[in-house]
């Protein structure tokens, strides 16, 4: 408000799906027609409009928006917040330009002479990196929003418990007994599943067969809602085979558990209550998203199961219990991120139990509970668990100690791929030697018929970006000489995520 009455202007930035939600109505209940919102939902006569808007003498003076929004004509822009910037949502992976929308925010405060605020309850490691280093000044909050208690973490071990033979259904006995209680109390509960890497699928549980898309080396998705495989790369579906195509079977069965078994085993398991899925494939639309919302908060719904996408900025008053199902998804991601990714998954969860008065409890099932990072996850030890990350990522080169540059080569022909992509390693290497990796094969090494071959540059600090893009802008010039990669596509993904 201060800076609003000197005329600077604001932009407030979010992670897109956050957007939706009950923040722009308070927002825009305070500001008016002072606040312009500006994200990929609005369609293109209110694009246009704001940026008329923008380049008039009476510009709109907030801006709350996706990271899109950077690019708006700000005549005086004073300050910058970016809101849960830990978000990977902010960074643009497809199509170029491949930018974070933190790191141009923060260039663009810079160039405009204004101030950035960064917010997060799990700050990313480079950004409290940068607060250890003195180039970010760091603000704590020490108390949670509306004072409320911190919840209870409980971490189940579903290893000893399927040993056991305990575990009658993916939530653990312990896990039912904690719902059953929050139930009858009237209380809600919420229920994480991962997505990354845990969608279900069909097998054939004779041969082991799994469809697999067609034009893209990854395993079709199972849609049981409308019997179909879908390739979550392209997009592409198919029917389900009455057969195993490989043994000539009956022998096709789903597996895995992704959110819509767990909401049918919920379902079954809680008869009386009224249970509901939010993930990509529910909430495809912004009205079904609100929906879903809205019953949660009026309590027409008891029982909500989802992927991360709940855990966005959202408070909702009577969530006594929050479960996450199979943690062990999120950490065992071949990606050096995923353990800062499993930290902040399961803190921001267990920030959803209990807003109010009563404490809430949270229930993580592991079958690898002596990872350290549960301890950390219990304690709600973020600094320690900083350090332990901070220390592993220098001992193995990356990020925040070395910058990472992720080259991708792809095209149809594969020996043509994997030509260009050794070739251009090879005159890389001539200038940055050891700092080069690769060509290696990503985990999926096709999509949409092209094939993929990945080189990764670790880059300690302090080398100039200037030099580094001579030397790969050289190399790509000369690996264009052969007049057989010219067509071989070729991108840089500069601090990929
Ligand atoms: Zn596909
Ligand atoms: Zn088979």
């Amino acid at each position: 408000t201060l800076l609003l009455a000197e005329g600077k202007q604001t932009l407030y930035l979010l992670p897109e799906i956050a957007l939706t939600t009950q923040l722009t109505q308070r927002l825009q209940a305070v500001f008016g027609n002072r606040l312009g919102i500006y994200h990929s939902g609005i369609n293109d006569n209110e694009r246009a409009e704001i940026w008329l808007k923008m380049l008039s003498p009476q510009p709109y003076e907030i801006i709350i928006g996706a990271r899109s929004s950077l690019f708006l004509p700000f005549q005086r822009l004073g300050l910058v917040i970016v809101d849960e910037e830990h978000e990977s949502s902010y960074k643009q992976q497809d199509p170029a330009p491949r930018y974070h929308a933190r790191d141009v925010a923060v260039m663009l405060a810079f160039i405009s002479g204004a101030k950035t605020l960064l917010g997060s309850a799990t700050p990313s490691m480079e950004s409290y990196y940068n607060t250890q280093t003195g180039k970010y000044g760091l603000v704590t909050l020490g108390v949670r929003f509306n004072g409320s208690l911190m919840p209870e973490i409980a971490i189940e071990n579903t290893r000893e418990l399927r040993r056991r033979k305990k575990m009658k259904t993916v939530l653990s006995p312990k896990t039912i007994e904690l719902i059953h209680s929050a139930l009858e109390e009237c209380e809600q509960v919420i229920l994480f599943r991962n997505r990354r890497g845990f969608s279900p699928m069909i097998t054939c549980n004779q041969c082991e067969w799994t469809p697999k898309c067609s034009r893209c080396d990854v395993s079709l998705t199972y849609h049981k809602s409308n019997k179909q495989l879908v390739c979550h790369y392209c997009n592409s579906t198919y029917p389900v085979p009455n057969q195993c195509p490989s043994c000539h079977q009956d022998s096709l069965v789903p597996m895995g558990q992704g959110t819509e078994q767990l909401e049918e085993e919920v379902t079954q398991l809680f008869p009386a209550c009224r249970v509901a899925r939010m993930d990509m494939d529910t909430t495809r639309g912004k009205e079904r998203y609100e929906q879903i919302i809205e019953d949660f908060q009026q309590q027409k719904i008891q029982i909500l199961v989802g992927t991360q996408m709940l855990s966005k900025g959202l408070d909702f008053d009577h969530v006594k219990v929050v479960g996450v199902v199979s943690a062990d998804s999120l950490l065992n991601y071949p990606d050096f991120r995923s353990h800062e990714r499993g930290f902040q998954m399961m803190t921001q969860a267990a920030g959803r139990a209990g807003r109010k008065k009563t404490p809430g409890t949270v229930v993580i099932q592991s079958s690898d509970p002596e990872n350290p990072i549960y301890s950390y996850v219990k304690t709600n030890d973020y600094m320690g668990f900083f350090h332990a990350q901070l220390k592993e990522r220098s001992l193995f080169h990356y990020p925040p100690f070395y910058r990472l540059i992720r080259v991708v080569c792809k095209h149809r022909d594969r020996t043509k791929v994997e030509k260009a992509a050794s070739d251009y390693a090879e005159l890389i290497k001539r200038s940055l030697q050891g700092r080069v990796l690769g060509p290696n094969k990503p985990v999926v090494d096709r999509v949409q018929l092209q094939y993929i071959r990945e080189i990764l540059l670790k880059l300690e600090n302090g080398l100039s970006p200037q030099k580094i893009r001579d030397i790969l802008k050289n190399a790509e010039e000369k690996l264009r000489q052969e007049t057989d990669l010219r067509q071989v596509t070729l991108y840089y993904d500069v601090d990929p995520l």
